[in-house]
């Protein structure tokens, strides 16, 4: 067994050391931040992800929040989730905006249109052809 501080994958990292202001600086110790677990949902939300991350850099920069951080980023009950604390009106409204897209981008591959599914008691927001594939069993 190694002793993992962290479970971010490589893209993820990419974004978080891009954007200090919103996800403050390494290292992302497991004993510290949710962070450590990186962005717990399909890779298709990064892009979205990392649109976001550079606005809420921009707002955190022109309204001086200095107190703003990322606190963890996941999937939901199909849905993304971006948890934060210190930010105004105009990171709260940013946030929302981006649930929003990503309930309509598939999760797994970053195309739209994608809905929320159940596939097999599991909630996902996913195109078409990602749901067939996730739903065809490998023998
Ligand atoms: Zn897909």
């Amino acid at each position: 067994m190694t002793d993992k501080d962290h479970y971010i994958t490589d893209e993820a990292l990419r974004i978080m050391e891009r954007f200090p202001e919103v996800y403050g600086r390494p290292p992302w110790s497991v004993k510290k931040t949710s962070l450590a677990w990186g962005f717990s949902c399909g890779d298709g939300w990064y892009p979205l992800i990392a649109r976001l991350s550079a606005d809420l850099a921009a707002i955190v920069r022109e309204d001086g929040l200095t107190r703003f951080r990322a606190q963890q980023v996941k999937q939901k009950l199909g849905g993304l989730r971006f948890y934060a604390r210190g930010g105004n009106d105009r990171t709260t409204g940013r946030i929302a905006q981006a649930q929003m897209e990503a309930a309509r981008t598939c999760e797994h591959c970053g195309t739209q249109p994608a809905e929320k599914r159940s596939l097999g008691g599991w909630l996902t927001t996913t195109c078409d052809a990602c749901a067939d594939r996730l739903l065809t069993p490998r023998t």
